[in-house]
């Protein structure tokens, strides 16, 4: 057996632990079979990428935990072609499951050399559609906006309110809120109105900060 047959076996098996776990849904569940998460993984830790764990990346970052991607894309409620803005690029998993969907993707990175590492990662798989950007995701992407979906890949300490705005009605925002890393809510924000909106709580979680600014 080479090695990209293993990789098949190992997601396979990920994919059924996560199945056993929580009904992420069938098209969520398809897509992370299909997205190699062993390329996006440092050098020397690929025998780890189908473990249900998060493991670091460059800039003192992480890359998130299998289960955490599948909740944050089934919460986010996002179909094929859908308009998704994703805050915390990382090194691209999270955008890759969401591309593999079928959505319109457009995702912000603080750290210069994640943004990069992503763009070469993506491009490397095939992923030539998503959007990458290299700024502050607080600022989102205005230009671009109203979003059917905003997936946060980092903790806020309050909700963003010029994320929010960039919300079309009826779309979600998921994010990870709470002052300590260890003791984040997973919440979806939805925008039912012009200036109404509706949260719900999905859980603990523990994701790494978002900062302002960016960091070349
Ligand atoms: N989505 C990634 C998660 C990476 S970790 C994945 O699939 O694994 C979260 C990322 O959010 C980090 O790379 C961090 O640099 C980034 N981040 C933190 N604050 C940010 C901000 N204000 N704007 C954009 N990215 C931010």
């Amino acid at each position: 057996m080479n090695n990209a047959e293993l990789y098949i076996g190992m997601r396979k098996k990920m994919v059924q632990q996560l199945q056993q776990k929580f009904q992420y849904g069938r098209e969520v569940l398809e897509a992370m079979n299909a997205v190699p998460r062993h390329l996006f993984i440092e050098k020397g830790m690929e025998h780890l990428a189908y473990e249900d764990k998060p493991l670091p990346i460059a800039a003192g970052q992480t890359i998130s935990q299998p289960s955490t991607v599948a909740l944050q894309t089934h919460l986010s409620g996002i179909k094929k072609w859908d308009k998704v803005l994703e805050i915390g690029t990382g090194c691209g998993y999270q955008t890759a499951v969401l591309a593999q969907l079928g959505a319109r993707v457009y995702s912000i990175e603080r750290q210069r050399e994640l943004y990069l590492a992503a763009q070469k990662n993506l491009a490397r798989m095939g992923y030539d559609k998503p959007l990458l950007f290299f700024g502050d995701g607080y600022k989102g992407l205005p230009q671009f906006a109203p979003f059917k979906a905003i997936i946060v890949t980092c903790g806020a300490q309050q909700l963003p309110q010029e994320l929010l705005l960039q919300l079309e009605i009826g779309g979600r925002m998921v994010i990870p809120i709470g002052e300590e890393k260890q003791q984040q809510t997973l919440a979806v924000i939805e925008r039912i109105g012009e200036n109404e909106f509706n949260k719900t709580t999905h859980g603990k979680c523990s994701f790494v900060p978002m900062l302002e600014g960016t960091n070349k």
